[in-house]
């Protein structure tokens, strides 16, 4: 295997990955909170998931990826305080107060959460839990932690009590997080928090009393449900790490005798909106839809992220993902005419659904030197904390490199895609197939007119040329130039 290096929140120092068994790897990834639609902030802590699991499988790992689905129990912040956002969700959309209502708003997000997930091309995570169906395994582990004397009941639920975790807090705090959390003099300590919340109105019924999971319990529940008591990699966003990740290590490693929660723990910087946080509470979020109603392709979106490490804070602007849409146009662009230079038909490959393929990397059989190179290069790229823009910088010097056989450029190219994800030669293809279907198409007038001004450049007489393009436009069609040694892209005005 090769040499994968992680900057782990927990020593926040950049770390030589070692899987817990050989070839394999397990990673929990904090899932939305289902009450309204995503925005594009909460999709980029998605994409950096989806980025992750293909730098391993790239390597050759197997991945089990588990995405929670938060659809009950998360209150409007973090600290066990304010209404809950389900609850809210019911109330917004004049459903019954009941948990069947729940579970309707629960599905109907989820939904669109899956569908974001598809336009943004991110392969379907291996299980996606759904909190409500884990009630049982919430109550298994709150036993636990109060056999344990580490929980205890108050009126308001019953708690984690802090001080009883040596290390409590050990992935960081945020500064001044001291004034968020609530006063409540039933708790033993100020940071102690809810693993259930009693609610007399609505809730599930259990020994120790109705109500609702804590958000917490909910994530250390499910992740030890599917990836056992101790995985490799846990990941959210930032915001995550001094509550909600601190809180669901103390719960875990209380219940499991100490074992490890994860050993890596990895945070995606924000997409800063109009200089703060985008969030959905604030009611002005840009989703998916949002960004295809201003004509912008997802991909695009998808494209803009990479040019940025995951850890680093973007700001969001429609004039950068334009410009976004544009170098991705470019991208597809170059790539279609590389396709149509070579003789053997790509499009079998280029056709297959990536999202469904193993793992591993494709290549030719007998590699050149410098195709060799590029491999490497993204390889140590990719694998260095996953340096995307460096691999996107590679990946526009593979389309300009002159040393290399075309044939060869596009099956680095498929390697590349494999771990950016941007449909690149699927795209290629489709535009590929539009094109030749228009040159079939083409009336006899203008591919005489094309022949004529091929012939004209060819014997330098950029004048004619010239004169034969605006005529060509004038029927309706327009070609462009793509290399002194392909055909001219033809396509309607
Ligand atoms: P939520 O649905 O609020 O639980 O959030 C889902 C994920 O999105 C979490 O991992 C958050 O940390 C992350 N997140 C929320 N807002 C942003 C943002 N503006 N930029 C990046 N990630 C975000
Ligand atoms: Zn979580």
């Amino acid at each position: 295997m090769n040499k994968i290096t992680l900057y782990n929140t927990l020593g926040k120092e950049k770390q030589i990955f070692t899987p817990i068994t050989p070839n394999k790897v397990g990673m929990y990834h904090c899932g939305p909170t289902v009450y309204d639609y995503p925005h594009i902030g909460n999709l980029r802590s998605y994409v950096f998931a989806d980025t992750l699991r293909r730098v391993f499988e790239f390597n050759g790992y197997e991945v089990n990826q588990v995405i929670n689905i938060t659809d009950i129990g998360h209150l409007s912040s973090d600290a066990d305080e304010g209404e809950d956002k389900m609850t809210k969700a019911i109330l917004r959309e004049g459903k019954p107060m009941t948990l069947i209502s729940m579970r309707e708003i629960a599905d109907h997000y989820y939904s669109a959460f899956r569908d974001a997930q598809k336009d943004l091309n991110i392969i379907s995570a291996t299980t996606y839990p759904f909190a409500s169906d884990h009630i049982k395994e919430d109550i298994e582990m709150i036993n636990t932690l109060l056999a344990k004397d580490v929980a205890y009941k108050t009126s308001r639920g019953i708690y984690f009590d802090t001080s009883k975790k040596d290390d409590y807090g050990k992935l960081g705090q945020a500064e001044g997080d001291e004034s968020r959390i609530g006063e409540d003099s039933e708790k033993r300590n100020y940071k102690d928090f809810a693993i259930w919340k009693f609610d007399e109105r609505l809730g599930y019924e259990t020994p120790f009393g109705k109500g609702f999971p804590g958000w917490h319990i909910e994530c250390s529940a499910m992740s030890s449900k599917y990836l056992g008591d101790s995985f490799d990699i846990h990941t959210g966003g930032i915001d995550h790490i001094p509550v909600h990740h601190n809180n669901e290590i103390a719960q875990s490693e209380c219940a499991h005798d100490g074992a490890p929660l994860a050993n890596y723990w990895m945070h995606n910087a924000f997409l800063i909106f109009d200089g703060g946080k985008m969030a959905k509470s604030s009611g002005t979020f840009v989703t998916i839809d949002t960004l295809k109603e201003k004509g912008i392709n997802p991909l695009a979106y998808r494209y803009w992220l990479l040019t940025a490490r995951y850890s680093t804070a973007i700001s969001f602007s429609y004039e950068a993902l334009e410009d976004a849409g544009r170098a991705y146009g470019k991208l597809i662009d170059s790539v279609t005419a590389i396709l149509r230079k070579v003789k053997t038909t790509m499009s079998a490959h280029a056709d297959t659904d990536t999202t469904d393929e193993s793992n591993g990397d494709t290549r030719l059989e007998s590699e050149s030197e410098i195709s060799k190179n590029y491999r490497n290069n993204l390889l140590n790229f990719i694998n260095d904390d996953l340096d995307t823009p460096k691999a996107i910088a590679l990946l526009w010097s593979l389309l300009k490199e002159i040393e290399m056989g075309d044939e060869e450029k596009i099956k680095l190219i498929e390697s590349f895609d494999k771990v950016l994800g941007l449909k690149i030669l699927e795209k290629a293809v489709e535009q590929k197939k539009k094109e030749e279907s228009l040159e079939e198409d083409l009336p006899e007038e203008v591919r005489e007119l094309i022949e004529a001004r091929e012939k004209a450049r060819q014997e330098k007489d950029w004048g004619e040329a010239d004169l034969l393009r605006i005529k060509i436009n004038e029927l309706g069609y327009k070609v462009e130039d793509t290399g002194a040694d392909s055909k001219p892209r033809i396509s309607r005005v």
